[in-house]
Formats: structure tokens, C-alpha cells, sequence
């Protein structure tokens, strides 16, 4: 018997596929399995793990399958994803796609899709105060106190609160944004090609709705 819940979620940068991806494991009380996640936990914690994975995660360069594919493994045979699982950033290349084929059989993959240049105005918008507090000045929440181009760029943003000035991170520039989702249409469009060879397997969302019509899409596809 094929599991239903062996789900995956695949999607661009700020496509809101961890949103999406954690509500889907609450509404069928499944995991949601994130390796950014568990990498970023691991790097937090000092793990061994972690130690490993720092010098991949910090310059955004891909973490070895061999390594993905053994932490997957190890978590797939976990009981809690007995009823299913959601896997949020695996598989990541066609080896860690052909190797989660080896371990389990996925039902659904449900591919969030939204256009490089929604992409790049959701991440080039955000900017942060040194406390963390993050804005997004394209979208929300909006500083109250900033200065725009005419043609509708940034000059520059304070923080609503202490009135520092805001920054962008560097990775969040526009020519970074576009290096990263290069690397995503190059290495995922390959894996979504791999599922889709079974009929009914992918399933493509229109990830520009809000959040909860999203949802709602998803719902109806898994059923
Ligand atoms: P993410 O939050 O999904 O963008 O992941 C953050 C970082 O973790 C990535 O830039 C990679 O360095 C690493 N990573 C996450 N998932 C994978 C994967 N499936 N394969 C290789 N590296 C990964």
C-alpha cells in the first residue's frame, strides 16, 4: 500500500513554503521535517552535526548528499512518521531524490509556485533593526518612518520603536536573491520532472494567493 502522507513541498525562496509546510503537519498531524531547520537548530546548539554543516550553510553552498541523505534516513525511521511526514528542502539533488526513493515512496508533491520577481521583491524588501525586529518595505509590516525613490525603491527605513536605521542583510540584496534562485531552478526543476513522471504526483500551487487561499488549494489537492 502506497502511504498518503509521504508528502513533499517544493518551492522558491520566500515562496511561503514553510508556512504552507507547517500547516499541512498540523492539520494531518504529521512531522514537518525542515533540513535547513535542523541544520540551523544543530549550528545553534553546537552540535557535532552542526560543526559539519556551518561552513556550507554560512556561504548558501549545498550541504553533501551523503550527509542529507544519512540525517534523513535516520529521521524517516523515527516512529513519529509512521502516519507520514512533510519533507520541507529534501530531496535538494537528483542522488538525495533517487536515495529517498530507495528509503520510502512519496504520494504528493506539492510544488508552491511563484515568480522570480514576486521572489525577489518579498526577500529585497527585508530589512532589520539589530535586535532582530524585521520589515519588509514592499510588503508588511511596513516601517512607519521611510524614504522612497520615486520609481518606488528604498532610500532608507528606521526602526517604528528605537528609530535606528534599518539594514538590509547581505544576502537579501537583489543580484544574491537572483544568484539563489538560479541555483534553485537549476537544481529542483529536475527533481520536480522526477515525480512527475507518476500521474497525479505533482501538484502546482499558485503561491501569489494569500496565505490561507494557499492553504486552501493544498487542501483540495491532498484531499
Ligand atoms: P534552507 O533553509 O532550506 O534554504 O537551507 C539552508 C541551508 O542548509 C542551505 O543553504 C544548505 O546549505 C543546507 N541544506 C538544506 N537542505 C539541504 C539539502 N537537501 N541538501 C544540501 N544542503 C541542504
Amino acid at each position: 500500500m502506497i502511504p498518503q502522507m509521504n508528502l513533499l513541498i517544493v518551492g522558491p525562496q520566500a515562496s511561503g513554503k514553510g508556512t504552507q509546510a507547517k500547516k499541512i503537519a498540523d492539520l494531518y498531524k504529521i512531522p514537518h521535517i525542515s533540513t535547513g531547520d535542523i541544520f540551523r537548530d544543530n549550528i545553534k546548539n553546537g552540535t557535532a552535526l552542526g560543526k559539519q554543516v556551518v561552513e556550507y550553510t554560512n556561504h548558501g553552498k549545498l550541504v553533501p548528499d551523503a550527509l542529507v541523505i544519512q540525517l534523513i534516513r535516520d529521521r524517516l525511521s523515527q516512529a513519529d512518521c509512521a502516519p507520514g511526514f512533510i519533507l520541507d528542502g529534501f530531496p535538494r539533488t537528483q542522488p538525495q531524490a533517487e536515495a529517498l526513493d530507495q528509503i520510502t515512496r512519496i504520494g504528493k508533491v506539492v510544488v508552491v509556485d511563484v515568480p522570480d520577481e514576486v521572489c525577489i521583491m518579498r526577500i529585497s524588501g527585508r530589512y532589520m533593526a539589530s535586535n532582530g525586529t524585521t520589515y519588509n518595505v514592499y510588503t508588511s509590516p511596513k516601517p512607519k518612518n521611510a524614504a522612497y525613490h520615486p520609481d518606488g525603491t528604498l532610500i532608507e527605513a528606521f526602526d517604528d520603536v528605537t528609530g535606528e536605521k534599518l539594514v538590509q542583510r547581505d544576502d537579501d540584496k537583489p543580484e544574491k536573491v537572483r544568484q539563489r534562485l538560479a541555483d534553485y531552478h537549476a537544481q529542483t526543476k529536475p527533481i520536480i520532472a522526477h515525480y512527475g513522471k507518476t500521474a497525479g504526483t505533482v501538484v502546482l500551487i499558485d503561491g501569489q494567493q494569500d496565505i490561507d487561499a494557499v492553504f486552501g488549494e493544498i487542501r483540495q489537492a491532498l484531499g
